[in-house]
């Protein structure tokens, strides 16, 4: 049989065609007018993505060195900050903000589990200058409640900065950034604007440009103020990265084409998307008897699911692969071996969900020996595809 290469996992994510091609022609020196006219349109498009009336700004890195300029913009050595966190992502935070010198205070929750909102309020205090946390905590796939935190915050700390990691959480998660008072909204390239990995974007809010006139942490490359100086004459501080925002264009034109060209509709679509395929997924995995590694609070990013006792999710991960070709992510740090996890972030749609169900009930059969008749999984995702458009 042929074996077609495909991607499942939340980041890198599979890439556009259009995007490939805009990326490929995009042979531009980066301080010339059309330059300017790209990079000018790609930061209007990103703040309707990202949903805010602030400031967004592109950065040549990972997810991972936006997370560091909200930190090192932010705060100053000896400050107190939250962190709350459940999973490897939120651990980053930690070792970020300590990195740059802060008092942290943890909220921990176990793997596969989110915040209860009471321990939020007790660990705050008034010296709080930010609260740092994920949207969705993309290596136990829990998505955390986001508007509730905000909501907490603008009661009990209104003066806390709130710092979102949504790197997956962006495109696949309903957020209403300015009512909600996120101060800073981080994505990247690599999720779901469906483009390869090498770039960040973050919205920054007036209380955190304010922030930052106090903020004394060093800061040299990831310098948000002089970025955004920049940003307004169309440039960027350093050699952008110019390939990857010719596609992030074409990605974002993609976005408003799922909805007649209507960017912010398209975002919706985009996120709706996400969370059918996700809910299919877990319905699917479900009915095959397999166990939801995060139950209560799923993201819609990823789905990640337990392996039965005794086996190990190594044997999923491998027999996909040389079976199908197909590649999905294996549990980070303690969760290898223990969980699987299958993203719906970006460029999949249903019928990309049904195979790999599909695929997954010949695995549980000759893999993992279990009970399984051919098209449980599939018809248990189908009903809820159906569900899901009907409504619509
Ligand atoms: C992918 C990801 C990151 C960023 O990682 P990089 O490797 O630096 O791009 C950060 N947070 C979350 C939740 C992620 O999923």
């Amino acid at each position: 049989m042929f074996r077609k290469t495909r991607l499942f996992t939340p980041g890198p994510t599979p890439l556009l065609p259009a995007a490939q091609f805009a990326m490929a022609a995009a042979d531009m020196h980066h301080r010339t007018p059309e330059f300017r006219a790209l990079f000018q349109r790609v930061l209007g498009q990103l703040k309707i993505f990202v949903g805010t009336r602030s400031d967004v700004l592109l950065l040549a890195c990972s997810g991972t060195g936006a997370m560091e300029a909200s930190v090192s913009n932010l705060t100053s050595p000896g400050d107190r900050v939250l962190v709350l966190t459940a999973g490897k992502f939120g651990e980053r935070w930690v070792d970020l903000t300590k990195a740059f010198g802060c008092q942290v205070d943890v909220v921990k929750a176990p793997y596969g589990e989110t915040f209860d909102l009471g321990a939020v309020r007790a660990a705050l205090k008034p010296e709080t200058r930010a609260v740092y946390v994920q949207a969705t905590e993309t290596s136990t796939a829990v998505r955390h409640d986001v508007e509730a935190i905000a909501k907490l915050l603008k009661q009990a700390a209104p003066e806390t900065l709130l710092v979102v990691d949504g790197i997956t959480g962006l495109g696949t998660t309903h957020f209403d950034v300015d009512a909600w008072g996120i101060d800073v909204l981080i994505g990247g390239s690599q999720k779901a604007v469906m483009i390869p990995p090498g770039l960040a974007y973050l919205s920054v809010s007036d209380r955190a440009w304010a922030a930052m006139e106090t903020a004394q942490n060093p800061r040299y490359y990831f310098d948000l103020r002089k970025e955004r100086k920049n940003a307004a004459k169309g440039e960027s501080a350093y050699t952008p990265s110019v390939a990857l925002i010719a596609g992030l264009g074409a990605a974002l034109d993609y976005i408003a084409g799922q909805a007649g060209g209507d960017l912010e509709k398209g975002r919706m679509v985009l996120v709706d998307n996400a969370q059918t395929n996700a809910a299919a997924t877990r319905a699917g995995l479900v009915a095959l008897g397999f166990t939801l590694f995060a139950p209560t609070a799923p993201a819609a990013a990823a789905t990640a699911v337990a392996v039965p006792e005794g086996m190990s999710s190594d044997d999923v991960v491998k027999t996909l692969k040389t079976r199908f070709a197909t590649v999905i992510a294996n549990g980070q740090g303690e969760m290898k071996g223990k969980i699987f996890r299958i993203a719906h972030l970006g460029f999949f749609d249903y019928l990309d969900t049904i195979a790999l169900i599909g695929a997954m009930e010949h695995i549980a059969r000759d893999t993992l020996k279990l009970p399984v008749d051919y098209g449980q999984g599939v018809a248990a995702a189908q009903k809820v595809y159906a569900e899901a458009v009907t409504q619509s």
